[in-house]
């Protein structure tokens, strides 16, 4: 199981572009004037273009130094973080019922790894997590691509092939499900974001939730499990 974090498991509100601020600054010494659109992009994909706003130009190496800015600038507004965001509603639950289900799970996230530690522990979802089979946001600007990474640790990691429909990956935005399907395997689209279910279902996601509120669809989901509905015959 693959998660999404940012609308899928947890919400930040203003914090993202307050993390861009100081790294910014840090790195450049002049303030941040604008800030790519964010939703459903990779930190690789978003630094890029925001670089590219501001009239700089950095080749492949020189983008590390902005990651390690944007990973001490999110631990240092961990408080605020923290104060500012919460966990979704059904996130905690969801882990849990996935964990006690035998399923492994870890992220694809746009996200650094720092980052993605950072805010999941600040709203106690890092338990049950695995973050060294994960995908992160620096690896590339392509989430199919980070979705393979993750599987590649994955099977490494677990001593045998994790692909097609043994993983699953779930996600608020189109990026998440297009991921998944160019990737062969299967996702659950939450309408938690900015992204209508409709849109989620018309990117190909195999199942679409309306929010992690129902921990039994969603296990049944990953599991592939028939939904049993009182109202069925036999
Ligand atoms: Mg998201």
């Amino acid at each position: 199981m693959l998660w999404d974090i940012d609308q899928t498991l947890i919400t930040i509100g203003g914090l993202s572009r307050r993390i861009y601020e100081r790294a910014f600054l840090q790195v450049t010494a002049q303030p941040l004037r604008e800030l790519a659109d964010m939703s459903g992009r990779t930190e690789r994909a978003i630094l890029r273009e925001t670089l590219v706003l501001h009239g700089l130009r950095v080749d492949d190496d020189g983008l590390q130094v902005y990651f390690d800015a944007i990973a001490d600038a999110a631990e240092h507004l961990r408080a605020e973080i923290k104060q500012a965001g919460y966990a979704l509603p059904g996130a905690v639950e969801a882990i849990r019922a996935l964990t006690a289900a035998g399923i492994a799970q870890s992220v694809v996230t746009g996200n650094l790894k720092r980052v993605s530690i950072t805010k999941l522990s600040a709203f106690g979802l890092a338990e049950g997590i695995d973050f060294e089979i994960g995908g992160y946001g620096d690896e590339s600007e392509d989430r199919a691509l980070l979705v393979k990474q993750a599987m590649r640790r994955a099977s490494h990691s677990c001593g045998h092939d994790v692909s097609g429909d043994r993983v699953v990956v779930i996600g608020d935005t189109v990026h998440d499900i297009r991921a998944a399907r160019d990737t062969g395997v299967r996702s659950v689209g939450v309408a938690s974001g900015r992204t209508a279910a409709a849109d989620l279902a018309d990117a190909g996601a195999t199942v679409v939730l309306a929010d992690l509120t129902d921990t039994t669809a969603l296990v049944d989901a990953v599991l592939m499990r028939k939904p049993v509905r009182p109202h069925q015959s036999a």
